[in-house]
This record gives C-alpha cells, structure tokens and sequence, in this order.
C-alpha cells in the first residue's frame, strides 16, 4: 500500500512531547523524512530514536520558536539534512501556566505573561510560516503546511484570555496564508485540537478532569496519535483541495 507522505520532508516544531512527537512519528511511519525541532534536547532525541528505531530517518534541532535567528535555523538545517520542505507541522506551544500564575481573569493577568505566551504561541507561528513558506517558494512546487490552533482558537475560555486570543491569531494567520500563497501551491491549514492527554494537560486534569469532561460528549481526553492521523492527512495529497480550513478535532466538545 502507498504510503501518505512518502518522499516528502517535513518539519515538525514541539515535536519532543506530546501532539508533536506523536505527530513526528505518524509521519515518518507515512514515508516522510522528519526533522524534529523542539527547545529541549532530550525530548527531540527520543522522537528521533522512536522514527529511526521504526527504519525512518529524522534528525533533532534545538531552538526557540520565538526566535527569529532559531527558526531560520530549523529551516536551514532542515534543508542542509534532506534538501528541501514539503510540509511543516508548526505546533510548539505553551500554556498558561508555562507564563504565569493560573485562574487570572482578564484584569488579572501581568503583561509580561501576555507578551510570553504571544511570543511563542502566535509569534512563534508567523516566524515558522515565514521562512517555511520563504523557503518553498525559492525551491518551487508547492507545499502543506498545518499551524496548532486550539478549540480556543474558536471559543473563549475563562481565564484563559491570552491562550485563547493567541490560538485565536493562528486561526488568522492560517486563513491569510491560505490565501496569500494558494497561486504558489502551498496549502496552509490548522487543528484545532480540543483536551489532549499530554505534559500540559497533566497538570490541569489533577484537578479539573470532572469539570472538563462533563462537557466533552464522548467523556474522555483525546490522543496525540488522534490529532496525528489528521495532521498527516491534510499535509497529504490527498488534502489537495484544502487550505484554509479550521479542523476541530475535539471529541465534540465545540458542538456541544
Ligand atoms: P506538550 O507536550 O507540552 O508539547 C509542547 C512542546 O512544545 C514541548 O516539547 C515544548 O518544549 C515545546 N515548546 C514550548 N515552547 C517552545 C518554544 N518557544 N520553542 C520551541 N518549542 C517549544 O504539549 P502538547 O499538548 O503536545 O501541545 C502541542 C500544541 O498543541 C500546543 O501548541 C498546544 O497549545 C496545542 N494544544 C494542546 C491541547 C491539549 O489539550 N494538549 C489542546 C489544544 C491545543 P518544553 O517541554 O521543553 O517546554
């Protein structure tokens, strides 16, 4: 059978946790060359191992998504290793409780956990979106690229203003990239992931986990591997026909 990515090379940010290593991994299984980029070394060592151990090929880069310099770099390294980007899974990210204290309303919230949490989660996408796109429109052909929003990409969540107003930036900057680059083949589209077990939620789930999964109709967190196998396909070709499209993939808790 015809794997899904095969020949393609792909860059995957926050790929050493999570949505993003369990991503990483999807991917290589479906043919692509992964590099994995995350800010700590360990965690990007363990997805590689996990991607070469299964007989694909990744390599690990360190680097901060809220550094321009870091991220010109993933590019450049991606492209020193396999020779060009196809596809580019930008979905390094923080929670509140990552940037300051938790429970803040609005009012309560210190402008420098603000600026945090908009410097990785929605500048860290624009500066990953432009030198990937930077980089697929020197080489030609196209590309997919797919951005990590959130449910809070679409809905507010109390006390979650900044999460939510930056997840909620994705949204846009996916939509104006779709149609930026439609005429260059380069598809741009984002997950929109709602409660996922993972190192962030951990926390959270100590002491929310009734309360949340009271509103999620199938009444459980959802799986990395669960976001993977869409992230995957809309970097597919077999996605051909969408870009700029938002991709909730939430267990229903934005239908409820
Ligand atoms: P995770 O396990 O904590 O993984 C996030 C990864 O991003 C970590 O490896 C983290 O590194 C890395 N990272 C953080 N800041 C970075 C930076 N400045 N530069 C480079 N890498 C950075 O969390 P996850 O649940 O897989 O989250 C992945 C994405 O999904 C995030 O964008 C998150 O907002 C989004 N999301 C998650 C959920 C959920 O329920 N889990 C729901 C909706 C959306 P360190 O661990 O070293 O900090």
């Amino acid at each position: 059978m015809s794997r899904m990515l095969e020949g393609k090379v792909v860059l995957v940010t926050g790929g050493g946790s999570g949505i993003g290593r369990a991503t990483a991994a999807a991917m290589a299984r479906e043919g692509a060359r992964v590099a994995v980029a995350d800010l700590s070394q360990e965690g990007i060592e363990a997805t590689v191992a996990l991607i070469n151990s299964a007989g694909g090929q990744g390599i690990a880069i360190t680097g901060d998504v809220a550094e321009e310099t870091d991220v010109a770099n993933m590019v450049a390294r991606t492209v020193a290793a396999f020779g060009r980007i196809d596809c580019a899974f930008n979905n390094a990210g923080v929670s509140g409780r990552a940037v300051g204290p938790t429970g803040q309303r609005l009012h309560e919230l210190a402008q420098s956990s603000v600026a945090k949490m908009f410097a990785v989660n929605l500048m860290g996408v624009f500066l990953c979106l432009k030198h990937e796109i930077t980089q697929m429109l020197a080489q030609g052909g196209g590309g997919a690229i797919v951005n990590t929003s959130s449910i809070a990409g679409l809905i507010g969540l109390a006390t979650s203003g900044h999460y939510v107003a930056a997840k909620h930036g994705v949204v846009g900057l996916t939509k104006t990239a779709a149609i930026e680059y439609a005429s260059d083949g380069i598809r741009v589209n984002c997950v929109n992931p709602g409660y996922i077990q993972t190192p962030m939620t951990d926390e959270m789930m100590k002491t929310r986990h009734d309360e949340i999964m009271a509103k999620v109709p199938v009444r459980r967190l959802g799986r990395a591997d669960e976001i993977a196998e869409a992230v995957v396909w809309m970097c597919s070709d077999k996605a051909s026909f969408m870009t700029g499209a938002v991709h909730l993939v939430d267990g229903g808790y934005c239908a409820a």
